[in-house]
């Protein structure tokens, strides 16, 4: 499987610490309870999710089915599993002509998430068109071609400064008009001031129901797992804007605070279609709750 060794991060920061409490003999005290507690809001579990966490534990120490640390082990672990059992829905491409809008700011890893995922599905013998909507820098329309080189899938761009909405529409229409079995439109993510980014993914999400009524079929948000909290607000603001239909979580490798997607689900209820666990091609995995859990305790 591969991925234990590439979230060790999540496993040292988190629930290494918690085993090594529970391998104790000792009671569970106040304090043994407060440092749970202060873990859960420093590994990025956000309050709503460290406050679930805890009234569990709280409950099982009220009803008598937590005793030893142990226990308390084992009930925070089926917690972050149920939460996270809810949001695994795989992403299904149930048809040709599925169109994907990919959404998120900048650096998050998005144009690597459209290569990785241009791969896996003209590795499975697709068609896939991209549709470079970031007109805003010339090296974004670049790296895009880049990975349609690499995946063997066409791409549809204009210049850079290009009209981003125009951009989407042509892409779209042509490769609905052509056909394809996928089709990827990448968008742009600068954060220049996030209420002028919202418009024009909005304007782009419009431009690409003009050009086919039944589109998108997927609104994929990246979120990058290494800015914490942040990635919050990130996916209230493009929920609100755009009805996000599904998330990819990257760089979940180079954070010791991976419970951040803990704190996504159980905050948007968003299916997790994918993480990312590398820069490279097969470093990105379908979102398995189980695996994912089983990776990062001991
Ligand atoms: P964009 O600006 O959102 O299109 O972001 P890019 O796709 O250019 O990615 C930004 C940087 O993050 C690049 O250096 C990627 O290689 C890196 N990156 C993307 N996904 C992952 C991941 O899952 N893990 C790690 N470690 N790096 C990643």
């Amino acid at each position: 499987k591969g991925i234990a060794d590439k979230l060790f991060k999540t496993k040292q920061g988190f629930t290494e610490k918690i085993h090594e409490e529970s391998k104790k003999d000792e009671p569970i005290t106040d304090e043994y309870l407060d440092f749970i507690e202060e873990l859960l809001i420093e590994s990025d579990f956000g309050v709503k999710t460290t406050m679930k966490i805890m009234d569990a534990i709280n409950e099982g120490i009220d009803s008598g089915s937590i005793r030893t640390r142990q226990d308390v082990e084992i009930k925070i672990r089926e917690v972050i599993l149920s939460i996270l059992k809810q949001v695994e829905k795989p992403l299904e491409i149930k048809h040709k002509k599925f169109v994907i809008l990919v959404v998120g700011i900048n650096g998050s890893g998005k144009t690597t998430t459209i290569g990785k995922l241009a791969s896996l599905n003209t590795d499975k013998g697709k068609k896939v068109m991209l549709v470079a909507a970031d007109t805003f820098r010339a090296a974004a329309i670049e790296q895009l071609e880049e990975w349609a080189k690499r995946a063997s899938a066409s791409i549809v761009k204009q210049n850079e400064g290009a009209d981003p909405a125009a951009v989407a529409f042509d892409g779209v229409s042509s490769g609905i008009a052509r056909n394809y079995d996928v089709i990827f439109v990448d968008t742009a993510g600068r954060l220049h001031t996030q209420k002028n980014l919202m418009n024009e993914v909005i304007k782009i999400k419009k431009a690409v129901q003009k050009a086919y009524p039944e589109a998108p079929h997927e609104v994929l948000l990246v979120l990058d797992a290494t800015i914490g909290q942040n990635a919050i607000n990130q996916a209230r603001e493009f929920n609100k804007a755009l009805a996000i239909s599904g998330i990819v979580l990257t760089k979940m490798d180079g954070t010791a605070k991976g419970g951040i997607i803990v704190a996504i689900s159980e905050e948007f209820k968003i299916p997790i279609r994918y993480i990312g666990i590398g820069e490279s091609l097969d470093d990105l995995k379908a979102f398995n709750a189980r695996d994912f859990v089983e990776s990062v305790f001991v």
